[in-house]
């Protein structure tokens, strides 16, 4: 079984589904302890999921962004952790595949790699000292030219799936010119190192450790990127990030519809799906969930139906989905949790995963801070262009 040969997107999500069954089974202990999922990954390996996104041209499969999103929202729901681990390399080669910005024998390189070994790739741009870069902090991570290559010192944070990665895009001030670049730098050069530090109670499983980077050479041409100042491109593959949290939010639904079936105190006949207590509950979360899939998606399918005039102008759009999809996705956690009562706080119960980990969604970028500024701006200009519109027509 393998997604590079499935005859039709519903086959391929039947692929996915199976093979993510055991993602679940796997998920509380993995939770538990701390431990990195490396059998999912081997799993998805396997039926040569990380390729998907690689573009037809580099002979990928170059799938949507809906399809994208349709598919991390299954990963997700099995395994938070996993499925926001693999959406950062998933969404990274599709919108690599989808900009001119990369040299093409890099690129070309790159998704070889990924084609023939599977290989994983991520950003690391978060460091101690910058907080979140979409704040527009600088690294402290430093590149320096010597000769025909670059020499990169520096520790980033928030590492995702640092076990498994083969490539790590880093940010780093260039000392000559003061820019900040971005350098591929493939996990075998030597001074790479992880020092696993991920301790958060949020998505456990996704081994975001810190990378250290002492004295690391790399070749000229890893320098695939510099940053434009105070540029922020619209990114449709950041969807990921809300697809991811989606997942989990109907996971918590799943459970607590299972949970108010089964559970029958004995004051009452029959279980607690009966009472209109619950019900209620279950018709909000229903409520938060339709509302939050329609908007993501619909959103993907404007992305994919777009051309690149198009879509530089989708940044607020993107922006509210995230914020709307990863705080309704809070809010069905906790909703999930009222109907399961105090069941919903013990250690055998995934509701308290699913609470800690959809927290983390609030912290992925653009936050809700960055987001509401820019809607309020986006709402104003276009008040301002419709009024200057309609006196216009009125002259
Ligand atoms: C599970 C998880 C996985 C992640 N994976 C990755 C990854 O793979 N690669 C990666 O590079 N990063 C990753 N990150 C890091 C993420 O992108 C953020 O950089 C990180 O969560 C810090 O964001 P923050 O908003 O809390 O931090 P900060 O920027 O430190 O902000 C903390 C608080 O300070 C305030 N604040 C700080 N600066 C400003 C400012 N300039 N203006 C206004 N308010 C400000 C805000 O109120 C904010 O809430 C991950 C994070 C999580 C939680």
């Amino acid at each position: 079984m393998d997604l590079t040969t499935a005859k039709t997107f519903e086959e391929s999500l039947h692929i996915l589904t199976n093979t993510v069954a055991s993602f679940s089974e796997r998920a509380a202990q993995n939770d538990l302890e701390g431990r990195f999922p490396f059998e999912n990954f081997a799993d998805l390996r396997k039926i040569n999921y990380p390729s998907l996104t690689v573009p037809k041209e580099y002979g990928g499969q170059g799938i949507s962004l809906y399809e994208l999103l349709r598919y991390q929202e299954v990963i997700s729901k099995a395994d938070g952790s996993t499925g926001l681990s693999i959406g950062w390399h998933m969404g990274i080669i599709q919108d690599l595949g989808e900009t001119d910005r990369w040299k093409d024998s890099v690129l070309k390189s790159l998704f070889d790699d990924v084609k023939e070994n599977g290989a994983l790739i991520n950003n690391c741009a978060t460091e101690k000292q910058t907080g979140s870069p979409t704040r527009g902090g600088k690294p402290a991570t430093t590149s320096k030219k010597e000769g025909r290559h670059w020499v990169i010192n520096g520790r980033k944070t928030f590492t995702t799936m640092a076990p498994v990665l083969d490539y790590f895009n880093v940010t780093a001030v260039i000392k000559e010119t003061e820019e900040i670049g971005c350098f591929l730098i493939p996990k075998s050069k030597a001074g790479v190192e992880i020092e696993e530090t991920w301790d958060s109670v949020a998505m456990k499983s996704t081994g975001s450790h810190d990378l250290i980077l002492n004295d690391v050479k790399v070749e000229e041409d890893a320098l695939v990127e510099i940053l434009e100042p105070g540029q922020k491109r619209a990114s449709g593959w950041l969807l990921h990030i809300p697809a991811c949290y989606l997942g989990i939010a109907q996971a918590a639904q799943d459970y607590a519809i299972s949970f108010a079936k089964e559970y029958s105190p004995n004051s009452i006949n029959g279980p607690i799906i009966e009472l209109p207590n619950v019900k209620q509950k279950i018709g909000q979360i229903e409520l938060e969930l339709v509302r939050a899939r329609h908007f993501l998606y619909s959103v993907a399918k404007k992305w994919d139906e777009s051309n690149e005039d198009e879509r530089s102008k989708m940044t607020p759009e993107l922006g509210a989905v995230k914020v709307a999809v990863t705080n309704s996705a809070v809010t069905i956690v906790d909703l999930a949790m009222r109907v399961a009562g105090a069941h919903s706080l013990s250690e055998k119960t995934p509701l308290q995963r699913y609470y800690r980990d959809v927290r983390a969604g609030l912290h992925n970028p653009p936050m809700d801070d960055m987001i509401l500024p820019l809607l309020a701006e986006s709402a104003i200009e276009n008040q301002t262009l419709e009024k200057n519109l309609s006196e216009q027509v009125i002259k």
